[in-house]
C-alpha cells in the first residue's frame, strides 16, 4: 500500500494518508511512496474539536499505543475517517538509516535482525524487521497507527487504595520515596532484598499517580511475574481500570490507566506513562535484551516518574547511585522476622554499610545506598 503526505483542508501540517484517501481537497506534498521511503513527519496534535462520543471506546482502548492495523479493533471505514479527521496519524514501522531500518516497535537497528519477504502488501522485497517478528511482522511498507490525543481519567471510588496491611518501618520510608519520585516525576531505585515486601512499597505511590489522572505502567520481566502481581494489584485497587498484558493476554484491548505488562508487551506502547515501575530489573530478558529498555524507555512520557525495583541492582545502577546521579531507597532484610528499625530515610546522602555486611543481631535500618559495590 502505497502512501502519501498530503495537506488537509483545516490541517496546519501536512499528514500521512494512504493514496487512496486522497481528494482533489488535498494537496500531495510527498509520494505516493511505500511509508518508509518518505521524509519523516513529526507527530499530529489532535484537533480542537472534541472526540465524537462514539469513538471514546476504542480510543480509550488505543490511545498510548503504535498498532498495526490487524491489531487494532477498528474496521478500516473508521479508522480512514479518524486518519483524515487528525485523531490517528500514520507513522512508519521501520525508519530508514544510512544503511538498513531501525525498527521504531523494538528499536532493532541491526542489519543481522531483518529479513526480507516478497510482501504481497506493496508487491516487492521488503525488508522486515526479524526481532519482535512474533509479535506480528513490521516490514518497511507497514504503519504504525496512533491516536494523537491522551484520554483523561475520571477519578476512580474512593478509597482507591483498598489493601488493609501494614508496612514496616522500612517499607514506609520506601513508600514515602516511591510517593515522592512519583509526585516529582523523578528517578528512584528501591533495592530491597528478597522477602522484603516490595510490592506493598508501590501503592502508596500508585495510589497517589492515580489521584494525579497518571497513567501507570508497571513492566516486569517475565509472564509469570505479571501473574503472580496481577492479582494483588486488583484486590489493593479493585476499582481502578486495570489490565494484565503478557503474551496470551485477554486484556490486550481493555482500556485500562493502570497497566502491568511484560516488557515485552510494553513495545507497542509509545509516550503513554506519567509513571513508569520496573520490577526486577536485573532479572532476565529485561537485563539481557537492549530492545526491552528500548520499549520501556519509548512507552513513557519524556518527564515520566521512573522507579525501578530490584533485589541485586547491576553494576551499572550501583555506578549512577554511587556518583549520587541515581537515588535510592533499601529496604533490609527482616532478622528474626522483623524488620530492622533504623536511621531516618533521605535520598541520596550518606553511605552507609549494607545490610547483608552486617551481622543477624544488628538493629541499623533502613539504608541510602551510595556505595555498596
Ligand atoms: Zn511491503
Ligand atoms: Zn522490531
Amino acid at each position: 500500500m502505497n502512501v502519501v503526505h498530503a495537506v488537509v483542508p483545516g490541517r496546519p501540517a501536512p499528514v500521512c494518508l494512504p493514496e487512496s484517501l486522497v481528494d482533489e481537497s488535498m494537496k500531495i506534498t510527498a509520494g505516493p511512496d511505500v511509508i518508509s521511503r518518505l521524509p519523516l513527519l513529526s507527530p499530529s496534535s489532535p484537533p480542537d474539536t472534541a472526540l465524537p462520543a462514539p469513538f471514546h471506546y476504542v480510543h480509550e482502548q488505543g490511545s498510548g499505543k503504535e498498532l498495526l492495523q490487524e491489531e487494532m479493533d477498528i474496521d478500516s471505514r473508521t479508522l480512514n475517517e479518524l486518519l483524515i479527521t487528525g485523531w490517528i496519524q500514520a507513522r512508519p514501522g521501520l525508519l530508514p538509516r544510512k544503511t538498513g531500518y531501525r525498527c521504531r516497535r523494538c528499536g532493532n537497528s541491526r542489519r543481522n535482525r531483518f529479513g526480507v519477504v516478497s510482501c504481497a502488501r506493496c508487491g516487492r522485497d521488503c525488508a522486515y524487521c526479524r526481532h519482535c517478528v512474533q509479535m506480528g511482522r513490521i516490514c518497511a511498507c507497514s504503519i504504525l497507527y496512533s491516536w494523537t490525543a491522551t484520554p483523561v481519567y475520571s477519578k476512580a471510588e474512593e478509597p482507591v487504595l483498598q489493601w488493609q496491611g501494614t508496612l514496616s518501618p522500612g517499607q514506609q520510608r520506601a513508600s514515602r520515596a516511591v510517593v515522592q519520585a512519583v509526585e516529582n516525576k523523578s528517578e528512584l531505585l528501591v533495592w530491597a532484598v528478597c522477602g522484603a515486601g516490595k510490592t506493598e512499597v508501590l501503592f502508596e505511590g500508585i495510589a497517589r499517580a492515580l489521584d494525579l489522572g497518571s497513567r501507570i505502567l508497571i513492566a516486569a520481566p517475565r509472564t509469570d511475574v505479571v501473574l503472580e502481581l496481577a492479582p494483588r494489584l486488583q484486590a489493593a485497587f479493585p476499582n481502578v481500570a486495570a489490565a494484565a498484558l503478557y503474551g496470551s493476554s485477554e486484556d490486550k484491548q481493555k482500556p485500562a490507566q493502570l497497566i502491568l505488562s511484560t516488557t515485552h508487551q510494553a513495545m507497542r506502547f509509545t509516550d503513554a506513562f506519567d509513571t513508569v515501575i520496573i520490577d526486577e530489573v536485573d532479572a532476565f530478558p529485561y537485563s539481557a535484551d537492549e530492545s526491552l529498555v528500548y520499549a520501556v524507555t519509548k512507552a513513557a512520557r519524556p518527564d515520566a516518574a521512573l522507579i525501578r525495583l530490584t533485589a541485586t541492582p547491576p553494576s551499572s545502577l550501583k555506578r549512577q547511585v554511587t556518583k549520587k546521579q541515581l537515588p535510592c531507597v533499601r529496604i533490609p532484610r527482616r532478622y528474626h522476622g522483623l524488620a530492622s528499625a533504623g536511621s531516618p530515610f533521605s535520598v541520596g546522602c550518606r553511605v552507609e554499610t549494607a545490610a547483608s555486611e552486617r551481622p543477624p543481631s544488628c538493629s541499623r535500618g533502613e539504608m541510602v545506598l551510595q556505595a555498596a559495590e
